[in-house]
């Protein structure tokens, strides 16, 4: 289960999100779940020139882009892309 404030479409650089997992049926119709961990989510770092704003996706863990964008990773110029 994940819990926490998805931004809205538009301008947002991070957010974080609580990672919590079902541990189990406690009573009759309670669940019990234990908090995991808090995730930061960062968004993809490329900018779509044709579109004028920044991909929607989120990065990939331990990277800055998205998994369309990924491989442009490291190449100079690459947070400039027009498709
Ligand atoms: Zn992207």
């Amino acid at each position: 289960m994940i819990r926490g404030p998805r931004p809205p479409k538009g301008s947002w650089i991070c957010y974080s999100e609580h990672i919590y997992q079902k541990v189990g049926h406690v009573q009759n119709f309670a669940v019990e779940y234990h908090f995991l961990e808090t995730r930061e989510i960062v968004r993809c770092k490329v900018y779509l020139a044709r579109l004028r704003r920044r991909c929607l996706l989120s990065a990939e863990p331990t990277t800055e882009y998205c998994r369309t964008h990924r491989n442009h990773a490291g190449r100079p110029g690459s947070a400039m892309i027009d498709e």
